[in-house]
């Protein structure tokens, strides 16, 4: 018999009359391949989003989950109750406490990463072109999950503060005089990505108040909740209203490798949603799930937590440090108090996107800002993080990323070069920089 050798014509996507509408707003990233080249060793990259997990005590954890398989092995490697397993569903109601969530253990469904829970979120509220309200800029990985849904994400003005009320109300009122369909406003009040800005607490209850008296469903998304890196956290929007949706992970406070998150949700709307991880993946994962329930139990968890937070207590500071130091007049960027990044802003007329291959000549690569904008804003921007270098490559990453924006300001006051005030939008730059 033979057997037919597999096509590999790569000049033409011979599928691309037979794909759904809805992969049409998957794009790949036109920055992705300056990613590869960022990985090289000479290069700092200040991009990518990876948590440090280089100080865990992988010899614990590994005893811990090598003794699991051999005791509990049956039930680890089985498949498990789609909701997730009522261990972890219980502990993670310990770690919302944290944060002054009250919750129940029966409304909370595990999920693959909260980047999956976001998808099932969306998936069972919104048809294509419903809006979802973001705030300014928004995380890149949402922006992706509502394109592929054919959502259309409608921007809300944020200063430095945050989501600005005043700005969510007249969106709001703009886009329902309009007809709009607005299912939910997602939003990262923690230190968010990429903005590395915090809504405090009166603003928090703020846009709560303009969200319940529009009926509009609030989706918060709370990764980098536990690492404060100044304060203690600002209790969560969840905290005050239990209708509002929230979104949680181990991947920032244990690791990201196990792909753990959780929703937690009014309980009919949790109904729904195990529904779509049951079509979705029959169930999480079970074996992380024991694992990091595991993790939970047999070591000082709150105790990690707090050397993460002074880990990148040290990188943050070095990264202001050096910003101060060395960016040219007429950049400003904020001042994170927690999480992963920090927001710089150009002068006027500057485009990160196109000053990304001079970053890779001078041996440093960062994020263009149009990423976390659905419609082409972000050209003035540029995220940096500090979560994966050490102290020393951020300040040699900075000291570059510095020389790069002085050449670019002096070209643009030579030559007069304005960039296109907005581009095409910037799709997802993938899992590494997310
Ligand atoms: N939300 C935000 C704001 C994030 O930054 C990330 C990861 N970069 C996620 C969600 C997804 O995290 P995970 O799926 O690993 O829980």
């Amino acid at each position: 018999m033979t057997v037919p050798t597999p096509r590999r014509d790569t000049r033409l996507d011979r599928f691309v009359d037979s794909y759904a509408e809805r992969t049409h707003g998957m794009k790949v990233s036109a920055v992705r391949a300056l990613f590869a080249v960022a990985n090289r060793p000479e290069i700092v990259s200040l991009a990518g989003g990876m948590p440090n997990i280089k100080d865990l005590p992988l010899g614990d954890i590994a005893d811990h989950m090598a003794e699991m398989i051999r005791a509990n092995g049956m039930q680890v490697m089985q498949y498990g109750s789609g909701q997730g397993e009522p261990c972890i569903r219980e502990q993670i109601c310990d770690v919302m406490a944290l944060e002054g969530v009250s919750a129940h253990a029966d409304d909370v469904m595990i999920s693959a990463g909260s980047q999956q829970g976001l998808d099932l979120v969306t998936r069972i509220f919104c048809d294509p072109s419903d809006v979802v309200l973001a705030e300014s800029p928004s995380y890149v990985g949402a922006i992706g999950t509502f394109a592929s849904y054919q959502v259309e994400v409608v921007h809300v003005a944020s200063d430095e503060s945050g989501l600005n009320p005043a700005a969510l109300r007249e969106t709001v009122s703009r886009l329902q005089a309009a007809g709009k369909r607005i299912k939910f406003l997602y939003t990262i009040p923690n230190y968010s990505n990429p903005s590395g800005l915090t809504q405090p607490w009166e603003r928090r209850v703020e846009v709560l108040q303009v969200c319940a008296e529009f009926g509009i469903l609030v989706v918060e998304d709370n990764p980098y909740g536990l690492l404060a890196l100044d304060a203690e956290p600002v209790p969560a929007m969840r905290s005050v209203d239990t209708d509002v949706i929230y979104l949680g992970s181990f991947s920032k406070t244990f690791a990201p490798g196990f792909r753990i998150g959780w929703v937690l949700a009014p309980h009919a709307v949790r109904e729904k949603l195990v529904l779509a991880q049951e079509s979705a993946t029959l169930c999480p994962p079970v074996f992380s799930q024991f694992a990091i329930s595991n993790y939970l139990d047999t070591s000082d968890w709150k105790e990690q937590i707090l050397s993460f937070r002074a880990m990148y207590r040290e990188r943050r500071d070095a990264m202001l440090t050096a910003l101060r130091d060395h960016m040219p007049a007429g950049t400003s960027w904020t001042h994170p108090i927690g999480g992963f990044f920090v927001w710089v802003t150009l002068p006027e007329g500057m485009d990160s996107q196109a000053m990304l291959p001079r970053g890779v000549e001078h041996r440093v690569a960062f994020v263009p800002g149009a990423a976390f904008y659905a419609d082409g804003q972000g050209s003035q921007n540029v995220r940096l993080s500090y979560c994966f270098p050490t102290a020393e490559r951020i300040v040699t990453g900075v000291e570059r990323f510095s020389e790069v924006v002085r050449n670019e300001i002096e070209m643009l006051n030579i030559f007069g070069v304005k960039a296109p005030a907005r581009h095409p939008p910037a799709p997802g730059p993938g899992a590494d920089i997310s």
